[in-house]
């Protein structure tokens, strides 16, 4: 049985102090506090649960930065999109194993340590299935398994173009399905997957999807996450109204059963009521500010929802920078910037920013992956340790620790991180980073000559 022992841990009842982390199998056996350091057990600073990233894209992180130079003056999500269909286009099983091993590294160096994989690229370039049809979700396991990220794997159903059951357009050729073969999609991409690994169901959104295809779709994998792309962009809110007769969340309160087994990714645009309605489904809010900044999307009411009891976990959707503190800072300074007030995701309860949003977030996102967060007695023992010598963290106690790390970072906080109580990222790096790093830029090479 390893242990590991910090002089600092934020456990689910508070801070505590000269913490003693029993491991077995991979899981938390046993959480001391006053105690000793046992002679044999490493000694660490800081330690934080991991997070769940609840809404990945993972090889879009091979065309980072490659969309930011202006191709009209209408720019917009719709050209982005566009583009990336594009790269897409070129990749095959092998690109997409190699570039989300490198995100997924990426993202275990700055504190998730599981995924929730919204997996759309199921078909070859060519729009016809793979003899395995699995073939893209083995890659999106192989990618997982090399970095030692907890994966949910969450298959995508996309039919068609728009609200209206219009058919899917050539650059949609590599993600559509009808119901039957999804349902046998789904049930190959079981195949590949291990015992600690999820499975759900990405209904893609209220354009690519109709209701009544919707309604099978929740069925097929019961008591699993649903998760399903609404309301990032105001042409799907104006297309829902014209086509559904309700606003893309208002529809799916009114018309699906939403419950605590759902996350509606982005839920960018509300109104009051369906901020409200939304908040007391028990559903999570897949927030993923710094793509839905990135993308020009818009704000998400995030003080009215978090007043309301709403539960959210934050997502890095496009993957153009991977990082758990810069998406909680993301969250609190879109309100920051359109209120013109500070501190504005904090209530008195919980005063500090960073705490709040970093248990918040915590919390809902183990929901909606279906994962574990907390340094707890038969969690997964998915740990992270901050650099106690970080200029931001220096005579920091308690949620400051947070607060340093979220606002204050401008180089990474992280010291260590633990997926199933493997450590896999030692000062700062991970232990495959030259291996995945080496690979990923001879795919790149041959991706953009
Ligand atoms: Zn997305």
């Amino acid at each position: 049985m390893a242990q590991l022992w910090f002089e600092t841990a934020l456990l689910p009842q508070g801070w505590a102090d000269r913490v003693r982390v029993r491991i077995d199998g991979g899981r938390i056996a046993a959480v001391e506090t006053d105690a000793t350091p046992a002679p044999e057990g490493e000694r660490h600073a800081i330690a934080i649960p991991g997070q769940c990233n609840v809404h990945s894209h993972g090889f879009q992180r091979g065309m980072a930065g490659l969309t930011e130079q202006r191709g009209r003056p209408d720019d917009d999500f719709w050209s982005w999109r566009e583009l990336m269909y594009r790269f897409l286009d070129r990749l095959d099983p092998d690109d997409i194993a190699a570039i989300t091993a490198q995100a997924y590294v990426e993202m275990l160096e700055t504190g998730y340590t599981r995924v929730g994989e919204f997996h759309y690229l199921h078909n070859a370039p060519d729009g016809r299935r793979y003899d395995t049809p699995e073939a893209t979700a083995a890659a999106i396991v192989e990618a997982a398994r090399q970095s030692g990220i907890g994966l949910t794997l969450l298959p995508v159903f996309y039919a068609h173009a728009d609200f209206g059951g219009a058919p899917p357009a050539p650059g949609q050729r590599r993600f559509v399905s009808d119901l039957e073969g999804f349902a046998r999609l789904v049930d190959t991409s079981e195949k590949p997957l291990g015992e600690d690994d999820r499975l759900g169901i990405a209904p893609h959104s209220l354009r690519a999807v109709t209701p009544d295809e919707l309604s099978h779709l929740t069925a097929l994998r019961p008591g699993g996450p649903v998760h399903i792309h609404a309301a990032e962009q105001t042409r799907e809110v104006d297309a829902s109204v014209a086509q559904l007769g309700a606003r893309p969340v208002e529809w799916l309160l009114a018309n699906a059963d939403v419950d605590d087994r759902w996350c509606l990714v982005h839920s960018t645009h509300l109104t009051e009521a369906e901020t409200d309605a939304l908040a007391s489904s028990g559903a999570v809010a897949g927030l993923c500010p710094v793509t839905e900044a990135n993308l020009g999307d818009g704000i998400f009411p995030a003080r009215r929802y978090l007043a309301a009891g709403g539960r959210f976990a934050t997502g890095t959707d496009s993957n153009i920078q991977i990082d758990v503190a810069a998406e909680l800072r993301a969250l609190e300074y879109s309100q920051r910037l359109r209120d013109r007030a500070r501190g504005c995701l904090a209530n008195a309860d919980e005063p500090s920013v960073g705490g709040r949003l970093f248990r918040a977030a915590g919390a809902g996102g183990a929901q909606a992956v279906q994962g574990d967060f907390g340094i707890a007695v038969g969690h997964s023992a998915d740990i992270v340790s901050l650099d106690a010598d970080h200029p931001s963290l220096i005579e920091r106690r308690g949620d400051a620790l947070l607060d340093g790390w979220i606002f204050g970072s401008n180089r990474p906080a992280i010291d260590c991180v633990w997926r199933g109580g493997k450590r896999v990222v030692s000062s700062g790096a991970h232990v495959a980073r030259a291996d995945v790093a080496a690979r990923y830029r001879k795919t790149l090479a041959k991706l953009l000559a």
